[in-house]
């Protein structure tokens, strides 16, 4: 299927940092199939299966961890890019790596990590997947990273403190002049939103923290269930949970596409270098804003909040600054081979944010509880 003019074509790519030779056009992969093809094969995303979006990863074998999360994120991406004439290749490598550098323990060792890096440079996510994608890979004889193409990583770097923009030259300008990346970079970032809400309202009831009542609270819910009930009088548990999460994806989705669409042929955008002066092009309209933002706040109060999942945090955070001070008093601890030139807190850093979950809890074990 052709693109449109103002999606990122695959052969006018700002390129890679080491430039490699093209593949042929006929029978190859174009630069983001190349790029989606690297993520997969890399070492930090075979972590993302052991570590944790919202649920510890061995709390249940059902529950999404960052890797289904970010397939999901994927998937959603994809199907909207069609629909949009992006470029889908381009989503689903920003969607397969957004992710990367998650710390374990989801928000909370992101948090606890961020704390411990205060006073020496802080702790960013997103920056932290574009460093895994940019040198903390090391799977290339003639460079550090995977050497992506520039519109990927624009994607994987959502956002980015304006200090630390100012290191990372056309990569970090936008950051600091206010522009926008890529319309399948603002795709990436709404299909995550619309994967985490849904899936969390899946993970959120099958673990029992939420109940089919408490979720009437929320309209988009509320609404949907009417629909699905219409249809199906009768169907309960599961069955009508995975429906009414279909159905809101479904909405939620169809939503953005109609909104983006009318915001696309209003500032008629020519090329990409058009969409990244306009202000966000994808997005959802004015009331599906105001819905998929009351289901986010109810998520946070009553999910991401919720007591129990509180209790994890805190485990969580305490044995991230725990693992944090020992490597800091024992250097020795950080294995030698570790990008040994960098300083050391950014070298404890960038070996805490790479753990797993089971590897957090492991070192600890040996190093701090024994
Ligand atoms: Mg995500």
């Amino acid at each position: 299927m052709s693109l449109a003019c103002y999606a990122v074509q695959s052969n006018t790519t700002l390129g890679r940092v080491h430039s490699e030779p093209v593949e042929p056009t006929q029978s190859g992969r174009n630069p983001f199939q190349r790029d989606r093809d690297r993520i997969i094969h890399s070492t930090a995303f075979r972590r993302l299966e052991y570590k944790t979006q919202v649920f510890l990863n061995h709390e249940g074998d059902h529950f999404r961890n960052r890797l289904t999360h970010s397939l999901e994120v994927a998937q959603i991406g994809r199907a909207v890019a069609r629909r949009l004439q992006l470029n889908e290749d381009l989503v689903e490598a920003i969607s397969l790596a957004h992710d990367l550098g998650h710390t374990p323990f989801g928000h909370a060792g992101q948090d606890a990590l961020n704390e411990c890096m205060k006073e020496h440079g802080g702790f960013e996510h997103n920056l932290q997947s574009l460093w895994v994608v940019d040198f903390l890979e090391e799977r290339y004889a003639k460079w550090d990273g995977l050497n992506l193409s520039y519109e990927t990583r624009e994607g994987i770097l959502k956002h980015c403190s304006a200090k630390n923009a100012q290191t990372l030259g056309l990569l970090g300008q936008r950051f600091i002049n206010g522009m926008q990346p890529s319309l399948e970079a603002q795709l990436a970032n709404l299909a995550d939103e619309i994967a985490y809400n849904n899936h969390d309202i899946d993970d959120g009831i099958r673990s029992g923290l939420l109940t089919i009542e408490q979720m009437d609270e929320v309209a988009l819910w509320r609404d949907q269930k009417d629909i699905v009930q219409r249809s199906f009088p009768g169907l309960s548990g599961r069955r009508m949970v995975y429906e009414v999460v279909r159905h809101i994806i479904h909405v939620l989705v169809d939503d953005l596409v109609k909104e983006t669409q009318q915001r696309i042929k209003a500032a008629n955008p020519l090329s990409v270098d058009d969409v990244r002066k306009e202000k966000s092009l994808v997005a959802f309209s004015g009331p599906m804003r105001e819905q998929a933002t009351e289901m986010k706040r109810f998520l946070f109060k009553n999910l991401y909040r919720h007591p129990q999942v509180n209790e994890m945090t805190k485990n969580a955070s305490e044995m991230i600054v725990a693992l944090f001070n020992h490597f800091e008093k024992y250097p020795q601890d950080v294995p030698s081979d570790f990008r040994p030139k960098d300083e050391i807190y950014r070298r404890i850093s960038h070996y805490i944010a790479g753990m797993t979950d089971r590897y957090a809890n492991k070192e600890f074990q040996k190093l701090i509880t024994k």
